[in-house]
């Protein structure tokens, strides 16, 4: 198994009920290591450039409303697969499909209000950890 990074992004609905450390308690537990973290707020204009992939889709406009609604926090995982281990981590998009003890069944709201982000590929991977961070940053 390779060695990967992938970005990851604890969402507003997580950081309002003080769920940060639970989160990244089930990063770690699972092998995962946060190498680059930093708590913000996103922009209108950075959240509509983050999830650009999304903006002919009918929910675009309330996910940017969502994302620039409170703190966040964007963080770097490192680890064996790391791109597919943390969607596994986070589960199914909609909570109502995802599988026990993943973090989206144990504390997402709704499909919107979901907790967490996770890259969906090793390309993504890569321009997203760009996004929010540069190299020296970045401490494995
Ligand atoms: P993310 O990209 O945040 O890791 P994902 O890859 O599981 O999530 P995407 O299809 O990329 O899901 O959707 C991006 C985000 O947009 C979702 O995590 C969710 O916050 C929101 N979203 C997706 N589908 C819907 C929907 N039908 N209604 C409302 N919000 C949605
Ligand atoms: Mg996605």
């Amino acid at each position: 198994m390779a060695t990967e990074r992938t970005l990851s992004i604890i969402k507003p609905d997580a950081t309002r009920r003080n769920l940060t450390g639970l989160i990244n308690a089930k990063f770690e537990a699972a092998g995962l290591r946060i190498v680059a973290q930093r708590r913000i707020r996103l922009s209108q204009g950075q959240a509509e450039a983050f999830y650009g992939v999304h903006k002919e889709r009918p929910f675009f406009a309330g996910l940017v409303s969502f994302m620039t609604s409170g703190p966040v926090v964007v963080q770097v995982l490192e680890g064996d697969d790391a791109v597919a281990a943390n969607r596994r981590i986070m589960g199914a998009t909609n909570p109502a499909n995802a599988e026990p003890g993943t973090i989206r069944k144990e504390f997402a709201e709704d499909i919107e209000a979901n907790s967490v982000h996770g890259s969906d590929s090793a390309e993504n991977a890569a321009a997203e950890i760009a996004f929010f961070f540069t190299p020296d940053e970045i401490v494995g």
